[in-house]
């Protein structure tokens, strides 16, 4: 069948209403939301996230926040809308997905340093950055409550911009290990139950994660870490509860342990040394989704190295004009730069020893990815402007722009346990998109290209954004 007949027979079966039943086709489903809906983007070409291939000259309609139809162009061509888009020489992709943040807007009190202080304008900021750079979900993976978890609310109560925030509130660990900082901290069990259900009644999180981590990597000292089977009871608890599960690793035997402990994704991928061979088979067969997070490590010596990226406009509609600005000094001045405050963090050895060790951890995401595995972007960073660059070093690593698109949508998705709800362009799915100018097929930096962000059917006004570094103008023509 011609592309035209299949199209010509699929509008029959359409108003037929076999094949199309459950599409807004129905007036009054138009109708019955007096906002900016139904929003029909047409003669686009469509990557849905999925892997598979670009679909040229698509129609995508958005009713009630959702994808309600994802066909050829021509079966929409009568149809009504109230805001008619027309994508010819344009691309869309899902909105993008970064599943490892920790929002900005928390910092000790500078009085009292057991005590913690929110600047909210600092947390919009960050949440607004994201939906700039295109991403409309995020997972913050370790907070303090009282930063994340009212953003979380206001999100979800539709008060403020921001993308989907799904948040772990405090991490959980053991004390004096990794993160403990920010964490509940636990010693024993039964012990620790009361602890993780007084967790769960008050932050009520959608991913927990834990840190399993000894350190003495980088420029770090041990540390205490996490007695396994007290991770087991972690993982068991929240897991009984309806509530997945992330584990901080940093090598291999540590994310096995956490993987045979239950723990249901890793939120990061190791970065000691190279994979062995089994530990690459292991997370194709087991389907386990990691955290890619590169930019964080690799960003001490881009900052050292090419201080001039913070020129490009995503980091300058960000970023705070004086924040980059005391970033280049610091670099000018020879200083040792670091975006975090941790001591080993400033240490020259961190910054080489991640410069070694980021070609490698590179290597071990495509191999898990060559593999069959699951990748997912996670940025550890708190800046939209950040998973644009866990891009490029995916590209770095040598895997095809098509499949970075997919690490960046429908794999965030399938770390998140929401696939089925989220992170491609299928009928059904919440209408979270980004449109594009150029082909991120061809050149996986034309993801930055961004004409327009769509998060649940709505359409993003940047002018509205608080972003960073002041009001941005619309970038739809
Ligand atoms: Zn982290």
């Amino acid at each position: 069948m011609t592309m035209k007949s299949f199209a010509l027979a699929a509008l029959l079966l359409a108003f037929a209403g076999h094949a199309f039943a459950g599409h807004a086709f129905a007036g009054q489903a138009f109708a019955s939301k007096a906002s900016v809906e139904p929003i029909i983007i047409d003669h686009v070409t469509l990557i849905d996230g999925t892997g598979r291939a670009a679909k040229h000259d698509m129609a995508v309609v958005v009713d009630g926040g959702k994808f309600t139809m994802v066909v050829p162009s021509d079966l929409v061509r009568g149809l009504a809308a109230r805001h008619r888009i027309d994508g010819t020489g344009k691309y869309l992709i899902p909105g993008l997905i970064d599943v490892h943040i920790h929002l900005d807007g928390f910092s000790r009190d500078k009085k009292d340093d057991k005590k913690w202080v929110v600047d909210r304008k600092a947390g919009l900021q960050a949440l607004a950055s994201y939906l700039y750079a295109g991403v409309t979900t995020v997972l913050d993976v370790g907070n303090i409550p009282q930063n994340i978890l009212p953003l979380r609310a206001d999100e979800r109560a539709g008060k403020i911009l921001a993308p989907h925030v799904f948040a772990s509130g405090n991490l959980i660990t053991y004390p004096g290990s990794h993160g403990s900082d920010i964490a509940v901290n636990v010693r024993s069990w039964p012990e620790a139950e009361a602890q993780l259900q007084a967790q769960l009644d008050s932050q009520h999180p959608d991913v927990i994660k834990i840190t399993y981590d000894d350190e003495g990597w980088g420029s770090r000292p041990l540390i205490p870490i996490l007695p396994k089977d007290l991770l087991q009871h972690i993982i068991q608890f929240y897991n009984e509860h309806g509530v997945r599960t992330t584990v901080h690793i940093s090598g291999e035997n540590r994310a096995l342990e956490a993987i045979y402990s239950g723990v249901d994704t890793l939120a990061h991928t190791p970065i000691q040394g190279p994979l062995s061979e089994g530990f690459v088979k292991m997370a194709a067969a087991k389907q386990i989704p990691f955290a890619t997070t590169m930019m964080i490590g690799d960003n001490y010596s881009r900052l050292r190295e090419h201080p001039e990226y913070l020129d490009q406009p995503l980091y300058v509609a960000t970023m705070d004009p004086k924040e980059r600005a005391r970033l280049k000094k610091l670099v000018a001045d020879g200083g040792e730069t670091a975006l975090k405050n941790s001591k080993p963090l400033f240490q020259k050895s961190w910054r080489l020893w991640m410069k070694t060790q980021t070609p490698i951890l590179q290597d071990n995401l495509r191999r898990i990815d060559e593999a069959g595995g699951v990748i997912a972007t996670g940025t550890d960073g708190s800046n939209g402007a950040g998973e644009q660059r866990e891009l490029e070093l995916l590209a770095e690593a040598g895997i095809a722009p098509l499949e970075i698109v997919k690490i960046a949508t429908f794999n965030g998705a399938r770390f998140l346990g929401r696939q089925e709800t989220m992170g491609s362009i299928e009928e059904g799915k919440l209408a979270d998109a980004v449109l594009l100018s150029a082909d991120p097929t061809r050149d996986i930096d034309n993801c930055k290209a961004i004409v327009m962000v769509m998060k649940a059917g709505a359409i993003i006004d940047e002018s509205k954004l608080p972003l960073a570094g002041g009001p941005q103008p619309r970038r739809m023509p």
